[in-house]
C-alpha cells in the first residue's frame, strides 16, 4: 500500500515530549490467508514523521482475525520519563547502569527497572560508605557522613524494600510506583555526586561582598532622598526615646 499524501495524524513525539502531527511518510504491509482455518493476518509498518522535530518514528500493527485488537507497537517507544542531563557528572559503571533502567522503562517495563534501581543504589552506597553490614547499617553510614539527610535514608530504606520486593516475591508495581522509585534514586545520585559540584562553582562565581564604608558621623557627598528620609525618620525616633 503506497502512503496516501498528506495523511497526518496526532503521535506521542519523545523529543518534543508530547502530541505533534506526524505526517505518514512510507507504508509497508504484508498479509496472508489460511485457506483451511480461515485464519487472515496483516502486518502493517508505518514509517511516520514529527511536523515539529522531524524525528521519525516506525509503527507496526498486526491483526489477527482471531485477536479482538490489533497488536501495535511503536519504535522507539514513547517514554514515560527521560534521562537526567547530569547523568555525565556521574560514574561512568553508574550513568550505564541507569541508561539501561531507562531502556527496559521504555519497554513499559515495571520489574526491570525496580531490580536495576536496587543495584544502583547497591553500587552508589557501598562506593560512598563501604560494605559495613547490612543495607540499612550502610544507609545509616550514609546519614552519619552527610551524604543523606534521615528524610532521604528513609525513602531510600523504602526503594531498597522496593526493590528486594521486586527481586525476591515478584511484585509488580504500578507505572506511578516506579516514577517515585526511580525519583528517590535520581535525588540519591544527584545529591551526592552533581550538587557539591554544582555549589562549588556557584560559591566561586559569586563575587564576595565589597567592604562595608567606615561610619562616620556626617554623612559626605549628595545624599540620595531615600537615605536621607530615612535617616530623619531615625533621629526623630531617637529626640523622642530622649524625651521620654
Ligand atoms: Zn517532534
Amino acid at each position: 500500500m503506497a502512503a496516501k499524501k498528506n495523511t497526518t495524524e496526532r503521535i506521542y513525539c519523545n523529543q518534543c515530549r508530547g502530541k505533534t502531527v506526524h505526517r505518514l511518510v512510507k507504508r509497508m504491509n504484508d498479509s496472508g490467508t489460511d485457506d483451511e482455518t480461515g485464519f487472515w493476518w496483516s502486518t502493517t509498518f508505518d514509517m511516520l514523521q514529527c511536523g515539529g522535530c522531524r524525528e521519525v518514528l516506525l509503527r507496526r500493527r498486526f491483526d489477527f482475525s482471531e485477536n479482538a485488537e490489533p497488536e501495535i507497537r511503536i519504535f522507539p517507544p514513547p517514554m514515560s520519563r527521560y534521562l537526567p542531563d547530569w547523568r555525565y557528572d556521574i560514574p561512568a559503571k553508574m550513568r550505564v547502569l541507569l541508561e539501561e533502567i531507562y531502556r527496559s522503562l521504555d519497554a513499559t517495563n515495571v520489574r526491570l527497572p525496580m531490580m536495576g534501581a536496587r543495584t544502583l543504589v547497591d553500587t552508589l552506597v557501598v562506593e560512598k560508605v563501604g560494605d559495613v553490614g547490612t543495607f540499612e547499617d550502610k544507609l545509616r553510614e550514609m546519614e552519619k557522613q552527610g551524604f543523606i539527610s534521615r528524610a532521604n535514608r528513609e525513602v531510600l530504606s523504602a526503594a531498597f524494600d522496593a526493590g528486594s520486593a521486586t527481586s525476591h516475591r515478584s511484585h509488580a508495581f504500578s507505572p506511578e510506583e516506579v516514577d517515585s522509585v526511580m525519583d528517590i534514586v535520581e535525588n540519591m545520585l544527584q545529591a551526592v555526586y552533581v550538587l557539591p559540584d554544582v555549589a562549588k562553582k556557584l560559591k566561586k562565581a559569586t563575587p564576595a561582598r565589597p567592604p562595608r564604608p567606615q561610619k562616620s558621623s556626617r554623612a559626605t557627598g549628595s545624599v540620595p532622598s531615600q537615605v536621607a528620609s530615612l535617616r530623619n525618620r531615625r533621629k526623630k525616633k531617637k529626640k523622642k526615646k530622649r524625651k521620654k
